[in-house]
C-alpha cells in the first residue's frame, strides 16, 4: 500500500472521524467489555433482599487470552466504568469506519 495519507486527500467526513479517534485515543479512559448487572442475596434473614430482588452489582466482563475473566465494579466507579466502556464501542466503531474507506480507496486505486 502507498505511503501515508495526507490530510488534504482525506473526505471531511475522513477527517473527524480521524480526530475523534484521536481525541478519544489521547484523552479519554476507554475499557473493552460487556456491563454486566447481577442480583444476589447475601443470606442474612433480616436483610432487605430477603424477600426483595436482591443486592445488584455490576461487573465488566471480558474475553482475554481465549478465557473470561470479569471485574466486580463498586458502586463509586460505575459511572466513570460505563463511560469507559462506552468510549471503547466509540472508538471501535470509528475504526471500523475508517477501515471501510480505506476499503473503497483500495478498491477505487489505480494501478
Ligand atoms: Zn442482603
Amino acid at each position: 500500500m502507498a505511503s501515508r495519507l495526507s490530510r488534504a486527500e482525506l473526505s471531511a467526513t475522513e477527517r473527524a472521524l480521524r480526530s475523534r479517534i484521536a481525541q478519544i485515543a489521547s484523552g479519554e479512559r476507554f475499557l473493552r467489555g460487556t456491563l454486566s448487572e447481577r442480583s444476589s442475596k447475601c443470606g442474612k434473614p433480616n436483610c432487605r433482599c430477603a424477600d426483595g430482588a436482591g443486592h445488584t452489582s455490576l461487573y465488566l466482563v471480558q474475553s482475554h487470552a481465549g478465557k473470561v475473566r470479569q471485574l466486580c465494579i463498586p458502586k463509586a466507579l460505575q459511572d466513570p466504568v460505563r463511560q469507559a466502556v462506552g468510549e471503547f464501542q466509540e472508538l471501535q466503531r470509528l475504526l471500523r469506519e475508517v477501515s471501510e474507506l480505506e476499503w473503497k480507496r483500495f478498491l477505487a486505486r489505480k494501478g
